[in-house]
């Protein structure tokens, strides 16, 4: 359906056509040896929009100026500067702006979130979560069910992919679901696994889940500002994300958390609370009781951590002119034009077995990442590429019990190339 070249000059000429590809002038490309790197490390952390510092200093500044009196200052004053980005954060993850809050960080959300969907009983405990979970998830997850009194073992049921394969199948992971049955409790995944880069149905998940009497919650680590979203459409009960990664907010930067509209209106669903979880019209007034605001705002503890928020502002500016959809449909394009540079290259090499793509290669099932397995030599060939300008992320062959070594390149549609593709094309090509 494409119709590719791999050549300096196709690359360069579609990037001229690509109605995206002024976005990459407002951000910082990170140099090497006097030349913009081929950064495809957007999963684990996002470029540094130019705006970002400006809007950063102007909460510095006013800070200076007005010291304690910046909580009420006209637009963004600090009482309400989550507020800020509540909208175009919502419209990133497809809920409504009363489902979205912007806060802490990623995996203290999901311990968040947990506390009120994690209601375990006697006979109904089980999680279904994947088995090569992120760490901090499998912490997360391990802990909680402890924290109730069961054991990690009886109530993680751990889905792997089949003998010789990569990644999960989907009617796998129903017939998990319908085999837990009365027993579970909440199904409990990553939109896209951040390992295999395979992208997850939300949707029929989040149904099947619902059809056992169960909660269905989901880490969006690598889906957020990665793939279209319908998190309110699909009926999620609630989601997390962090916001370094594809959403560019700056190292260590505030997360984002969803609850549904339909559990935001529930004010006795059972959470942790703390002040800026109350009704804003009573907030100050500090009253003795708490009063949930009916939004997710009411899983806020602490006031917002301004300088986080006005740094993010900057990346969702990008991503509310941008827009997910037409992001995505570059994204498809541009790992589509990596796979064909990709078996170019092995095929000038006469050897189609140097590196298998483990990403699921159907469009549903994958964002921008690709992750590229080695049986041998995976380090020195991605020791090579970092050599010659290639900023991308290696994982060790023991990694989730595997034999090989894995190398994930993520070109992303916001400010990667078609050129920056030839010319991991050619770097790839001379480390092998
Ligand atoms: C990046 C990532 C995290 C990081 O968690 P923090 O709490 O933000 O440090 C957790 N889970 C997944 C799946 C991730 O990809």
């Amino acid at each position: 359906m494409y119709s590719f070249d791999y050549s300096p000059e196709w690359a360069s000429a579609r990037d001229r056509e690509d109605a995206l590809h002024r976005f990459r002038a407002a951000f910082h490309v990170p140099q090497h040896g006097g030349r913009e790197t081929v950064y495809f490390c957007g999963n684990s952390l996002g470029l540094k929009p130019k705006r970002t510092t400006e809007l950063v200093n102007e909460e510095l500044n006013d800070w200076a100026r007005l010291g304690v009196e910046g909580h009420f200052k006209p637009h963004t004053g600090w009482f309400a500067y989550h507020e800020l980005v509540r909208d175009d954060m919502a419209t990133v993850v497809g809920a409504m702006p009363s489902e979205t809050v912007v806060m802490n960080h990623l995996t203290v959300n999901l311990h968040l979130l947990l506390v009120s969907f994690y209601r375990p009983t006697a006979d109904r405990y089980k999680i279904i979560c994947e088995g090569g979970a992120f760490p901090s998830d499998r912490y997360a997850l391990q802990s909680q069910v402890e924290w109730h009194g069961f054991s990690a073992d009886d109530a993680l049921v751990e889905l792997e992919p089949r003998e010789g394969e990569e990644t999960l199948r989907q009617e796998d992971i129903l017939e998990a679901i319908e085999e837990c049955g009365d027993s579970l409790a909440l199904v409990m995944l990553g939109g896209v696994h951040y390992f295999t880069g395979q992208a997850l149905d939300i949707a029929s998940i989040t149904a099947a889940a619902h059809a056992e009497g169960a909660y269905a919650g989901f880490d969006l680590a690598h889906a957020a500002g990665n793939l279209v979203l319908n998190l309110h459409d699909w009926n999620v009960d609630f989601a997390a994300w962090c916001s370094y990664k594809y959403l560019n907010g700056g190292p260590g930067t505030v997360g984002g958390a969803f609850i549904h509209e339909r559990h935001v209106q529930n004010l006795h669903l059972p959470r942790f609370a703390g002040w800026w979880g109350n009704d804003p019209a009573t907030r100050f007034t500090m009253p003795h009781r708490f009063i949930p605001v009916a939004s997710a705002d009411a899983w806020q503890l602490s006031n917002a951590p301004v300088l986080e928020i006005a740094a993010l502002r900057a990346s969702l500016e990008l991503f509310k002119e941008a827009t997910m959809p037409v992001l995505a449909r570059k994204s498809l394009e541009l790992t589509s034009y990596l796979l064909f540079v990709i078996r170019t290259v092995l095929a000038a090499k006469g050897d189609d077995k140097l590196l298998e793509v483990i990403t699921p290669f159907e469009s549903q099932q994958r964002g921008c990442q690709l992750s590229l397995s080695f049986a041998e030599k995976g380090k020195h060939i991605f020791d090579t590429l970092s050599a010659a300008g290639v900023i991308a992320d290696w994982r060790e062959p023991d990694q989730e019990g595997r034999s090989y070594g894995v190398i994930r390149v993520a070109p992303v549609p916001l400010y990667n190339s078609f050129s920056d593709v030839y010319r991991f094309g050619e770097l790839l090509g001379s480390a092998l």
